[in-house]
């Protein structure tokens, strides 16, 4: 089969996820074929390095055969059964105990899932099953943040903060409230980062008063939002956050679909911006992304009553608990504690990607190149000094994307910020071919600047 063969095939028959089908089809897909550690390779055989880890999600690199193994013995053991009748299997219930055993005892329960818009949709009947439950049905409403992202289920759509998305029936489900991100660089203006970080997670204040405590049952946010442009937040802003769901009795959501399974040098989110979150959605790097699965975590606090209260929560899914996919995440698991890989983003590879990313704050298109372990951002900006912004903002992310790609680099493009993810397995001469492209990127955007002001 040639390559113009497969893109001509596609281009007829196949709709893509978040894509332009016009612009697409007109200039042909690029075909993935092969992927080993952190790099891929196209049906041309041009090699990538993979600095978005595929989707935020190759934590341990691709090609590994102890997955494989895993996944061929599991299949030929038991390929399926469900786990709605009074059944489990194995691996679901042993991948239940593994991923509880790395909260420190905050997620004792796992709820398992096929994605992280699966588990989008499966905590929030939770906080409003477990409100109505405790005798309040009328808390209902869930308070999310503007360019949030959840996943683009119907409620994942509604609960993100994306506003294309909104446009295109995705604002459908009831009480949900949307308030600002801690997004510092566009909106703090005058204000020191810190000063900014309170106001922002006050507004969670301000939207508990208006709408009324007696009917807010949840605030959710992803520790740092990935989709939404990896925007870090300040350091006053979370533990605020938890002091108001602390004193006004809301549950804390972290979604973890990202942060989750060593991403920032811890194996969750919340433990690196030190809060107890009541549930947690994760996915991605709970299997690497090398079989679909998902799940939600859940505290005591919630899980007593859902199972000593509820009894019956009517929800669930044909996959939840898959055995093949939960022997995938099991093994996925194995490697990340047996190589130590949070370990290794906490105290080596991380603290050497921040120098070699930071180093990129010497260009002249760059305001900022933040990290947090292995998920980054790099902000471009018009003025240094006022933070003016690129007017083509979309279509300057776009160009230095593209030449880092023809320059086998992947990164992704947010408007005017550069995001990486790479695998966690990655090494320093990776690192450092990564920052020497991005710099490539940005060399080329400097020549042509005038044409994005
Ligand atoms: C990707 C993502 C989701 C959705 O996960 P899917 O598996 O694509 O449904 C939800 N939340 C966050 C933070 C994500 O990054």
């Amino acid at each position: 089969m040639s390559l113009s063969n497969l893109a001509a095939i596609d281009a007829a028959h196949h709709i893509h996820p978040f894509s332009n089908m016009k612009e697409l089809n007109a200039k042909g897909t690029r075909i993935i074929t092969r992927g080993e550690g952190s790099h891929i390779y196209d049906a041309a055989g041009k090699k990538y390095l993979d600095a978005f880890a595929g989707l935020w999600c190759v934590n341990i690199g691709y090609g590994r055969p102890e997955i494989a193994n895993a996944v061929f013995n599991q299949m030929n053991e038991l390929a399926y059964y469900n786990s709605f009748f009074g059944t489990t299997n194995p691996s679901a219930t042993l991948l239940a105990e593994k991923i509880a055993s790395h909260t420190e005892g905050q997620l004792n329960h796992v709820f398992f899932t096929n994605s992280g818009s699966e588990s989008t949709d499966t905590w929030l009947r939770m906080a409003r099953v477990y409100w109505q439950a405790k005798g309040q049905p009328e808390k209902r409403v869930v308070i999310s943040r503007r360019n949030g992202y959840h996943g683009s289920t119907v409620a994942g759509a509604s609960l993100g903060g994306m506003k294309h998305m909104h446009g295109q029936a995705g604002a459908d489900v009831s009480d949900i409230v949307h308030i600002s991100q801690p997004y510092w660089f566009a909106d703090g203006g005058e204000m020191s980062p810190e000063e900014f970080g309170l106001k922002m997670a006050r507004e969670l204040e301000d939207k508990i008063n208006e709408v009324g405590a007696d009917k807010v049952a949840a605030f959710v946010g992803e520790p740092i939002q990935g989709a939404g442009g990896v925007i870090i937040p300040p350091a006053t802003y979370w533990p605020e956050i938890q002091r108001i769901c602390d004193a006004y009795g809301i549950l804390l959501v972290t979604d973890e679909v990202i942060c989750g399974f060593g991403r920032l040098g811890s194996w969750f989110g919340h433990q690196h911006f030190g809060v107890k979150p009541d549930l947690a959605p994760v996915a991605k790097g709970l299997s690497s992304g090398y079989l679909p699965i998902g799940a939600v975590l859940v505290s005591d606090r919630v899980a007593d009553v859902m199972i000593n209260e509820v009894g019956d929560f009517f929800h669930g899914f044909t996959y939840s608990g898959h055995p093949v996919a939960a022997a995938a995440a099991l093994e996925n698991l194995r490697i990340i504690e047996d190589e130590k890989l949070v370990e290794r983003v906490r105290d080596d590879i991380g603290p050497y990607f921040t120098k070699a990313w930071k180093s990129l704050e010497d260009h002249d298109m760059v305001y900022s190149a933040e990290n947090v372990g292995l998920m980054a951002g790099l902000q471009m900006a018009a003025d240094k000094t006022t933070r003016a912004r690129y007017k083509k903002a979309d279509d300057l992310g776009s160009f230095v994307r593209n030449v880092c790609l023809e320059n086998g680099l992947v990164l992704r493009a947010t408007g005017d910020r550069m995001l990486a993810s790479p695998p966690l397995i990655i090494t320093e001469e990776e690192v450092d071919f990564m920052v020497k492209v991005t710099r490539m990127g940005l060399d080329a955007a400097w020549k042509v600047r005038a044409d994005y002001l």
